[in-house]
């Protein structure tokens, strides 16, 4: 009998086992596909590790701009795919080590009873019991139901990884943060990239001011962006929209990603619109029957799957915790980079009225190093505060945003007003000082 037994090797799933295992619980892990799951495998980390290296290129061929002379630039996709491979296996290699005393399994799951608390697991016609589960099954790319969606040059983005080339004209359906960040990989390699949004914005969960920064940064490198445009059908040359038909010889299909309850079936556990419904404590309506990471449909992110698991253990253990999500950063890598946490100026509207906040934006430009990195660029900083000016969101478009933001999560989290964020001295010259100025 286990004390703990996890569905998915992903962010949610290996940061159970690891933590867990601190606490001296016996714990089987299983996973169908690869430990590491979406994020270190078909996610966050190939996505990232392409987009650095197509950084470099492009940042090459403008290094005049910095007074470097770097003529005959060019790059080697198969050199940069190869990277990636061993970017993957390193980290899983780590993750591994982090669960060592866990049991493995390697085979798909699935739950076969569920009796008095304890549940049995049948993988690989093995059967397993536990006094805990934990449904850490990630999610799925879902695709619309188009015409012509099976065609061969159409690609989801776990495809678009593994291809062995750059497009060289592509269309990308959805400008959400993947999309975003697959045009940003492409264009910088040289790709002829469309974007085309349903929606009136790109990025639509982010700050208004910051989706049209994006929009036109993009826009004046050749990226075309179509909003408020409907894919109608794929065609033999591309898609048919709204608008026409755009030609591109790769189709990237990004409109989102759905909760993935595989091996769940028999447990008919109560469900949201996004996912399994589960409390603040991570618990489903089963007792001893947990459920975090995207399956929850809750914060479809790798950092939040890692928080909502250790919560979940924690509950397990009867140590006290809490998932609260008004301090969650959300990052889009693509060249100035994107953060967020907190409200958006037009939550802040909605859900503390029209006088109730205040609003303050500054151009990147008042740190030191951003003008010394970042040639040609403005970047911004928008940050909220209630009527007692604590800080209740902030939006940050320029490098290095992604790594900066952790102060603003701090100081969300932490419920700091601006001043007493202004007085934490900060290291100078970096571009995180921006934040004392407000
Ligand atoms: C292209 C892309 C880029 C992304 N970039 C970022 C980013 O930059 N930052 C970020 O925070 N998030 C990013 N994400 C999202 C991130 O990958 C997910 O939020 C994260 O992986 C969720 O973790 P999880 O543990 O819930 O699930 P997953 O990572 O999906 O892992 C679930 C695992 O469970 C396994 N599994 C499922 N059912 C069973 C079963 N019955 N038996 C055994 N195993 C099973 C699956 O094989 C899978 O490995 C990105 C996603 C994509 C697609």
């Amino acid at each position: 009998m286990y004390d703990l037994a996890i569905l998915g090797g992903g962010p949610a799933g290996y940061t159970a086992a690891a933590k867990a295992l601190k606490h001296g619980m016996n714990v089987v892990i299983f996973e169908g596909d690869n430990i590491g799951g979406v994020c270190l495998n078909a996610g966050c980390i190939p996505t990232k590790t392409l987009l650095y290296g197509s950084k470099i290129y492009r940042h090459s061929t403008e290094a005049a701009k910095y007074g470097v002379n770097a003529s005959d630039v060019n790059y080697d996709y198969n050199a940069m795919l190869k990277r990636k491979e061993r970017v993957i296996r390193r980290l899983v290699a780590g993750v591994k080590q982090q669960i060592k005393g866990a049991t493995m399994v390697s085979g798909t799951a699935r739950v076969a009873n569920y009796r008095e608390h304890i549940t049995t697991i049948v993988c690989n016609d093995e059967h397993y019991e536990a006094r805990n589960l934990l449904i850490a099954t990630g999610s799925v790319n879902a695709s619309p139901k188009l015409e012509g969606i099976t065609s061969e040059h159409v690609v989801d983005s776990t495809a678009a990884l593994n291809m062995s080339r750059v497009p060289k004209n592509a269309v990308i359906i959805g400008g959400g943060v993947i999309g975003m960040e697959f045009a940003q990989l492409w264009s910088n390699l040289g790709s002829k990239v469309t974007i085309v949004e349903a929606l009136p914005t790109i990025l639509a969960n982010f700050d208004e001011d910051i989706s049209n920064y994006i929009s036109q940064t993009f826009s004046k490198r050749g990226v075309k962006i179509m909003t408020s445009t409907r894919v109608e059908s794929i065609t033999g040359q591309g898609v048919m929209t709204s608008a026409g038909e755009i030609s591109g010889d790769t189709v990237l299909v990004c409109t989102g990603r759905r909760p993935n309850m595989t091996g769940t079936e028999i447990l008919n556990l109560p469900l949201t619109g996004k996912g399994i419904s589960v409390d603040s404590h991570m618990r489903t309506a089963l007792p001893g029957v947990y459920a975090a990471g995207d399956v929850t449909g809750l914060s479809m992110l790798a950092h939040s799957a890692e928080r909502q698991a250790a919560v979940a253990v924690n509950d397990m253990m009867g140590i006290e915790d809490e998932m609260r999500y008004n301090a969650i950063p959300a990052v889009v890598y693509c060249d100035p980079e994107i953060a967020a946490v907190g409200l958006t100026e037009r939550q802040a509207k909605e859900i503390l009225g029209e006088n109730n906040y205040n609003i303050e934006t500054l151009p990147m430009l008042f740190s030191g190093r951003f003008v010394a990195e970042n040639d040609g660029e403005q970047g911004l900083c928008k940050v909220i505060t209630d009527k007692h000016g604590i800080i209740i969101g902030t939006h940050m478009v320029g490098n290095p945003a992604s790594e900066i933001i952790a102060i603003a999560v701090m100081a969300i989290g932490q419920g700091m007003t601006t001043e007493q964020l202004s007085r934490i001295i900060l290291p100078h010259p970096t571009v995180g000082e921006i934040l004392k100025h407000f």
